[in-house]
């Protein structure tokens, strides 16, 4: 998942030169505080999301620092694995081990429960900075999980990598899509050399979670995403689904849409 780009900052400072045809500013009510730095709101604000999606009011001072790299209030902690994030979403991240296997286990269960989705071997998991985790970031894909599936000697071991200080429910989200990609690797190999598919069947799995877990910014950070593979992937493969709602369903409408090779109507 790539980190959101807030060009909010240079909007806010050409805007703040008009501040009455500023939209995106609120004239402040007598007792309104800014959410950062707490100062009472006396004239004008800049509504901000916080973590969990509400909007609050950020003074205009406030309002054109750099931004945290998962909701839309200053950003405070810089975390290990080079995340920039606000206090409260910093207040509940995964940067230990035992911690992200648990958390791991946990998800892996609950796309089990919901979806039917599950493989049967074992996962290894690791956490750890984006170079430790040889996690891809080329501005446009900036990678925060990482799925590795290896033949050692002869015998297949399955790895997921996360970088470490991811917010929680950011950090399951990413566990949910990597999970999509070890089934899809199980279940339909053939599909995992088109990464429009491959990418877009993990953002609607991440985001089927999201919203079997009632989590409202992360459906709307994967409905967010402009990039072709995986905002553009996820449009076309949530719009392929319909009614399917489980793994089995998923599949069968995937194996319509992408035969397996030479079981094409006799040709
Ligand atoms: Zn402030
Ligand atoms: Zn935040
Ligand atoms: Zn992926």
């Amino acid at each position: 998942m790539p980190k959101r780009v807030f060009t909010f900052f240079l909007i806010a400072a050409v805007l703040s030169l008009v501040p009455a045809l500023l939209p995106a500013q609120e004239k402040a009510s007598s007792t309104a505080k800014c959410a950062h730095c707490g100062k009472a709101l006396t004239e004008y604000y800049a509504p901000a999301k916080n973590a969990a999606g509400k909007e609050v009011p950020l003074c205009t001072k406030c309002s054109m620092l750099p931004r945290c790299d998962y909701c839309q209030l200053p950003s405070e902690v810089k975390t290990d694995g080079g995340d920039s994030l606000c206090r409260d979403c910093a207040k509940d991240c995964i940067k230990d081990k035992a911690e992200a296997e648990k958390v791991m286990k946990d998800v892996r269960q609950v796309l089990n429960t919901k979806f039917k989705m599950t493989t049967k071997h074992k996962i290894i998991y690791e956490i750890g900075n984006r170079k430790d985790l040889n996690l891809e970031a080329d501005g446009e894909h900036n990678e925060l999980g990482w799925f590795d599936p290896k033949t050692i000697r002869n015998k297949p071991q399955y790895t997921i990598r996360i970088l470490t200080g991811l917010p929680r429910d950011v950090f399951r989200s990413v566990g949910a899509h990597e999970l999509a990609h070890d089934w899809m690797n199980e279940e339909l190999p053939h599909l995992m050399d088109k990464p429009e598919i491959r990418e877009g069947f993990a953002e609607f799995v991440a985001w089927s979670f999201s919203k079997a877990e009632g989590n409202k910014r992360m459906m709307d950070y994967t409905e967010r995403r402009t990039d072709d593979v995986y905002g553009g992937g996820f449009r076309k493969v949530s719009a392929m689904m319909g009614d399917a709602k489980t793994a089995s369903e998923w599949k069968n409408v995937l194996l319509k849409e992408f035969p397996l090779k030479g079981k094409k109507s006799g040709k």
